[in-house]
């Protein structure tokens, strides 16, 4: 067993820098960890992440380069392989030739964090985000049919689809959503009207998983079903610019008299609000993990920065205030590392139906935590850094780049305030119960 040693102190977690844990216990966690590695260095290293940002979009040649790697089958399966999906996919591969059934949260985690070592997450967004929320419906509700209708093409990159619930007037209250599903005269269709804002992935996009109103009005719970809606004419996109991570395609979306078959609607429908709830703790495990691995890049640069910029005579690194700045940005960022580890052991132990049930809150919280920890660590790296902590260009541009992130952690999937009021609900909750 072999593991790239860190450079400087916090730049990985324990089990990275050598120390035991008890959680990394396969090989293939290992030998995962090192494909990805390596093949984040070769396929998106930092200089290609700092180009998507200042483009503000990404290649489709990496999409393919995912593709052809079986990236795209955990990116839209999650957490477990069931072999039904490989059989779909064509390619019995995954990425580390880590075994299907072997397969499992923490295979989940280090593909995450390793994916985001480039100091930004939208090269991994761009290719992740409408994929793995996009599919997640399909995967977990969708009808035998409806899956070998749409997964082939999704888990071998020939189409890409993205996850639309939000609107201009409905984000965090999910159920103000008032997107409109009609039925034709002849019950065969659908016809959508409305509107979908912050959308990623949408202007990469095929295919819409969006959540429409087919009964009911804004404000109810009942009443909204999951369409996978393909692009057409009455279907437009529009490219969001947002403060950083703009590659990751966050997109405005219009339909217009919009025909859908009634064929393409997802599980049951009326029920997709309990389908969305479903897919939203993945979501937040996974910018959980980014959040970590940020904090981690944050520190691994500000480290080395500091041994090397000198001022008042000395290096930063010599100067007792700094050295507690960094203490404060380790204890955090530790904490975070062990507590993220923590809930993904548990998560490993339960189904996803009782994770929801007893982790939810938890997860909500956990959400919270990693985006007050990134706010926190990455704010002090760029004061750091000095003016460097604001230059697009040089040994700060990473942290830039991060600082203006972050925030595209702290709303989507439940933003920090929300979670932390669901979290503390869903605690009262459960414990009443218990
Ligand atoms: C980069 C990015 C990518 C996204 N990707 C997608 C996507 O792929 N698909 C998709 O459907 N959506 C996506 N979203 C939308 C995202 O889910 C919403 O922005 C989010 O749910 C918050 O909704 P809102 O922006 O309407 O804010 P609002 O709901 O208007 O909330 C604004 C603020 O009010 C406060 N607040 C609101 N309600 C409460 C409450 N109950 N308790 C305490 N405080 C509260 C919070 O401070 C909150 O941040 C994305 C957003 C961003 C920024």
């Amino acid at each position: 067993m072999s593991l790239t040693r860190p450079k400087t102190p916090w730049a990985e977690s324990p089990w990275v820098s050598g120390a035991p844990s008890p959680y990394y216990t396969k090989q293939s966690h290992i030998a995962l960890r090192e494909y990805v590695r390596e093949w984040t260095e070769k396929h998106i290293p930092s200089e290609l992440a700092i180009d998507f940002d200042k483009k503000g979009i990404a290649t489709d040649q990496l999409y393919q380069q995912f593709a052809k790697d079986g990236f795209l089958i955990p990116f839209a399966l999650g957490v477990t392989i069931p072999k039904k999906f490989h059989d779909l996919s064509g390619n019995l591969r995954l990425p580390g030739g880590v075994k299907a059934e072997e397969w499992d949260h923490f295979h989940d985690l280090i593909l995450v964090d390793e994916l985001c070592r480039t100091g930004s997450n939208a090269p991994m967004m761009a290719n992740y985000g409408g994929l793995a929320y996009g599919a997640g419906p399909i995967v977990h509700f969708a009808s035998d049919e409806m899956q070998k209708r749409y997964l082939p093409d999704l888990l071998t990159g020939r189409k890409r689809i993205c996850l639309a619930i939000t609107e201009p007037r409905a984000g965090s209250d999910v159920a103000g959503l008032g997107t409109t599903a009609e039925r034709t005269p002849d019950g065969k269709h659908f016809i959508v009207n409305g509107e979908k804002k912050w959308i990623t992935n949408g202007i990469y996009s095929d295919y819409f998983t969006t959540a429409v109103r087919t009964s009911g009005k804004p404000g109810d719970y009942s009443g909204i079903t999951f369409l996978v809606i393909p692009k057409s004419e009455g279907l437009k996109t529009k490219k969001m610019e947002i403060m950083g991570g703009s590659a990751s395609g966050t997109t405005y979306v219009t339909f217009e008299d919009v025909k859908v078959p009634v064929e393409n609607v997802i599980g049951k429908e009326g029920e997709a609000f309990k389908y969305i709830m479903y897919n939203f703790m993945h979501e937040r495990m996974t910018i959980v993990y980014i959040a970590n691995r940020l904090c981690r890049v944050c520190l691994e640069d500000v480290v080395e920065h500091c041994k090397r910029r000198k001022a008042f005579g000395k290096p930063l690194m010599e100067q007792a205030v700094v050295r507690h700045k960094i203490a404060q940005m380790a204890r955090k960022t530790e904490a975070l590392t062990a507590w993220m580890e923590a809930t993904v052991y548990q998560m490993s132990k339960l189904s996803i139906q009782e994770a929801n049930v007893k982790l939810g809150g938890q997860t909500a919280l956990l959400k919270a935590q990693a985006t007050a920890t990134i706010e926190y660590v990455a704010n002090e790296a760029v004061k750091l850094f000095g003016g460097m902590g604001l230059t697009k260009s040089g040994a700060g541009e990473r942290v830039e780049m991060i600082f203006r992130e972050f925030k595209g952690l702290q709303i989507p999937g439940g933003s920090e305030d929300v979670m932390l009021d669901l979290g503390t609900r869903q605690a009262l909750k459960l414990f009443s119960k218990l």
